[in-house]
């Protein structure tokens, strides 16, 4: 062990070091396994002081820190470089629930909770707390903080950005600042903490924070819609949202290349509908009050069916019938790492002009790779795609992954032109570092460079990830 290290390991002390090898290369590998380091050293602190003490550390030595939660994230930011010289910080220890107001509805916990955790905590005394990804089992508050997180509820609840009132963070420096208020109402200049939210660690490390609780939902509706064009999805979103107000939770869109996918690797869900469709969209509505809601949305449905908006519909019967459809949605992740790789774009594009994008890009990628399969899914309500391309049936992944640089031209020039983002919830990471120079104006990068400088002069925090 060199003395570094053991400097490290004298502040955590032995449980706090990872040491186990394939431990070790586990959490210095991505989940997209795109990305594989060489750390200096795991450590996983078991308190704020501890972090603290390794930032200052860190400071003294000129070491670079690599903040780690659930190592979920989908653009290598929680990933090491292969120097051999980056030490991963992860908050996996530091999982305490310190309050649950019912109240107030807030909730306060450590970074090291991992997001199903607060769900059951808030569950436990009536209450929502609304951030639901499915990644949730595993990646944790710190990690959904660093990246803003979005997920399925986007539409009713807003983004991680939205769900804080409060933060502790450590700043490169080894200094804490303890801005854990539960307050709405907080007018007393910045406000840092959105300083630190989706600032994928590059600013210091997030050792708390307060979230928002909202009341349960007692009633839900779910449902799978099937039409043949992003268009009439559009239409469909305008129409349940005229129907059913508020009430709307989930808007998710999925292509036919999406469905198949699922399942063929996970057969055990049912199919759907008899025949397939080329799009669908599963509608998810719920309430605090008691009411049917199951007619609301048959009716919104039977009316679009009328219209001839879509061409078939489900209504989930049962809790086992809803928890299967949204298994198709929450399984397409997995079944395209199960497929091999493919290359992927999680963008997000002003709501109304999705069916353009779609339009135009697919047939400009159709054009260049005849063939070529648009695996296309994501929160339509929130303007949020992943468009992923994957190789054309017969064509080895390894050959089509050597297109990337070409396909992503196409795609996020095309995401610029309609007035969208290249990164709509995963963020940048290492993955995207690059590109984002290409979209963002001067005038903007040198606002996020300033605000590094300020925050982290000596450059220890995540170096080679966002700038
Ligand atoms: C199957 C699957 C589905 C997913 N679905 C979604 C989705 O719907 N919506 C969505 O937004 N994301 C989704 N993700 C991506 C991922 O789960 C989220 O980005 C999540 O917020 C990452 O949390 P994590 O704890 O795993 O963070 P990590 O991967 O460990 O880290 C992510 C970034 O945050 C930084 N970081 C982590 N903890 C801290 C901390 N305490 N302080 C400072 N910086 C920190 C890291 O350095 C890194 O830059 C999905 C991922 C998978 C695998």
């Amino acid at each position: 062990m060199s003395d570094l290290v053991e400097r490290f390991t004298a502040i955590v002390g032995p449980q706090g070091l990872v040491s186990d090898a394939a431990a070790v290369q586990a959490l210095a590998t991505d989940w997209r396994k795109r990305y594989a380091g060489a750390p200096l050293a795991v450590l996983k602190p078991a308190t704020v002081e501890e972090v603290s003490a390794i930032l200052r550390l860190a400071t003294e030595t000129r070491t670079a820190i690599v903040p780690q939660g659930g190592n979920t994230g989908l653009c290598g930011g929680a990933t090491p470089d292969t120097s051999g010289q980056q030490v991963i910080v992860n908050l996996s220890r530091m999982r305490r629930v310190s309050n649950v107001d019912a109240i107030g509805n807030t909730i306060s916990v450590e970074a090291g909770c991992t997001l199903a955790e607060v769900q059951r905590a808030a569950e436990e005394v009536d209450r929502l707390f609304p951030l639901s990804l499915a990644s949730e089992g595993s990646c944790e508050i710190g990690g959904n903080l660093s990246t803003n997180a979005g997920g399925v509820h986007v539409l009713r609840y807003g983004t991680m950005r939205d769900l804080v009132l409060g933060l502790q963070v450590v700043l490169p420096s080894g200094e804490i600042w303890d801005g854990l208020r539960g307050l709405r109402k907080d007018n007393t200049g910045y406000d840092l903490k959105q300083l630190f939210i989706g600032a994928e660690g590059t600013l210091g490390i997030i050792t708390a924070a307060v979230l928002k609780l909202f009341p349960k939902p007692k009633t839900k509706a779910i449902a799978l819609a099937a039409f043949d064009t992003p268009q009439e999805a559009l239409a469909l979103l305008a129409h349940v949202q005229s129907t059913c107000g508020d009430r709307l939770t989930a808007f998710e869109l999925m292509s036919a290349p999406c469905l198949a996918l699922v399942r063929k690797h996970f057969a055990q869900i049912p199919p759907p509908f008899e025949r397939s469709y080329s799009q669908y969209a599963l509608i998810e509505l719920s309430d605090c009050a008691q009411g049917d809601l199951d007619e609301m949305l048959q009716d919104a449905l039977g009316d679009a069916l009328d219209g001839g908006l879509i061409r078939d519909a489900v209504l989930a019967d049962s809790l086992r019938q809803a928890s299967d459809l949204w298994a198709l949605r929450e399984n397409i992740s997995e079944a395209q790492a199960a497929e091999g790789k493919n290359i992927k774009h999680d963008i997000s594009l002003p709501v109304a002009s999705i069916a353009d994008f779609i339009r135009d890009t697919d047939a400009e990628l159709k054009r260049a790779y005849p063939h070529v399969r648009m695996v296309v899914f994501g929160h339509l309500g929130d303007g949020n795609l992943h468009y992923n391309v994957s190789a054309p049936e017969g064509v080895a992944n390894g050959d089509f992954l050597r297109e990337q640089p070409i396909i992503n031209r196409i795609v996020h020039d095309a995401v610029h032109r309609f007035g969208g983002s290249i990164s709509a919830e995963h963020g940048l990471g290492q993955y995207k570092r690059e590109e984002i120079l290409r979209y963002k104006s001067a005038v903007e990068m040198e606002l996020m460079r300033t605000l590094k400088r300020s925050l982290d002069p000596l450059g220890i925090m995540n170096p080679g990830k966002v700038l």
